[in-house]
């Protein structure tokens, strides 16, 4: 039997019990096919995985939802893929590995000119971005959104396409550098956690934002209420502090009739046609430089650990990829 190395965990908790170890070379089922990976990208839901707010069904259990790498073998009935096709993939988890099985209709083709290490960095954050900017509210000129986290992986690329179409931008950072990161991907205004809300309505003239995109969660989803303007609407789409607790529905009537909704990529990545139109408009605007893609840190799949304790830490911005090869 061939093996591979990859990142196991067999009870959920701490970085510690993120082992690397000497795991079969998944053999594709029916329908998928066998990727070995050339990079695998760090993203906070894998903490959510490792850490079990997110249960993992099997155990022991992999990590890891992103990465990209070339097609070396393939299952039953699979069309329109070949051996040695580049591909990159989001929302199937064991991608801190060597090898991953994934259904062939999650393989998204990687166009020449990108390389396997930036398509890897872009397929989970971008798609992210790409749904809550232009289906969870459509952001458009004359719009004015609020970004949490601003210079983190999501964040700096909400920023730029935000900017991009025409939306005025107020971002929350926690550090100076993390602000002029915000600011370089093109945030209006950028702000401290510490009473942004009323910072946010005097920004606004009162008024408040139209949408909030957060993803910080339980730390600021009550000042998020209170950032929107009437019939604004607040996107929970993260937990990096902790989950958002029971909301009663009270609390937005008396904030202006707003709207509240708790979205994720898998349910905006429904079909294959969904899929591809996501992924290949981030994967134009990076070749046309309409975006830039920030690699803060580098990673050994044997320094996986080191990669979760910097990002849950908020000693990073921009994004964090593993080299699996
Ligand atoms: P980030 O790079 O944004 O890292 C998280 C950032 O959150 C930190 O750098 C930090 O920035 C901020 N933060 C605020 N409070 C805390 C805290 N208590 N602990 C840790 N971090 C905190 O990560 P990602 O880009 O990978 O993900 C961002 C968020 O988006 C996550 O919540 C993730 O779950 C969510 N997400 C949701 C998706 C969906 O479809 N629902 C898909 C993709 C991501 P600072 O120091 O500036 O505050």
């Amino acid at each position: 039997m061939s093996t591979m190395k990859a990142i196991r965990i067999h009870t959920p908790g701490p970085e510690e019990n993120m082992i690397l170890e000497d795991v079969a070379i998944p053999s594709p089922k029916p329908g998928e096919a066998l990727v070995k990976l050339e990079a695998s990208g760090v993203n906070f839901i894998d903490i959510y995985f490792r850490t079990g707010l997110y249960p993992a069904p099997e155990k022991p259990f992999l990590i890891g939802m992103e990465g990209a790498g070339v097609v070396t073998a393939l299952g039953e009935g699979v069309t329109g893929l070949q051996v040695g096709d580049r591909v990159a993939f989001a929302s199937q988890r064991g991608s801190y590995a060597q090898y991953i099985s994934v259904p062939a209709w999650m393989l998204v083709p990687v166009p020449a000119g990108l390389d396997l290490e930036m398509a890897a960095c872009l397929m989970l954050q971008g798609m992210t971005v790409h749904y809550l900017t232009h289906s969870t509210f459509p952001l458009a000129a004359g719009h004015t959104c609020l970004v949490h986290a601003a210079s983190g992986g999501v964040g700096l690329l909400l920023v730029q396409v935000a900017k991009m179409l025409g939306a005025t931008v107020i971002g929350t950072v926690s550090t100076d550098a993390k602000e002029q990161l915000a600011r370089q991907a093109g945030a209006d205004h950028v702000l401290r956690y510490d009473g942004f809300s009323a910072q946010v309505k005097e920004l606004t003239g009162g008024k408040g934002v139209d949408v909030v995109y957060d993803s910080v969660g339980k730390d600021t989803f009550d000042g998020s209420l209170d950032s929107l303007k009437p019939r604004g609407m607040m996107v929970t789409f993260g937990n990096a502090s902790g989950p958002v607790p029971p909301v009663a529905p009270l609390a937005l009537t008396q904030r202006g009739s707003l709207f509240l909704t708790r979205p994720k990529l898998a349910d905006y990545t429904l079909t294959r046609d969904e899929l591809l139109l996501r992924a290949g408009d981030v994967m134009r605007w990076k070749l046309d430089n309409r975006i830039q893609v920030h690699i803060d840190r580098r990673y050994s799949l044997a320094q996986a650990a080191q990669a979760h304790q910097d990002l849950a830490g908020r000693k990073t911005s921009g994004k964090l990829i593993i080299s699996t090869t």
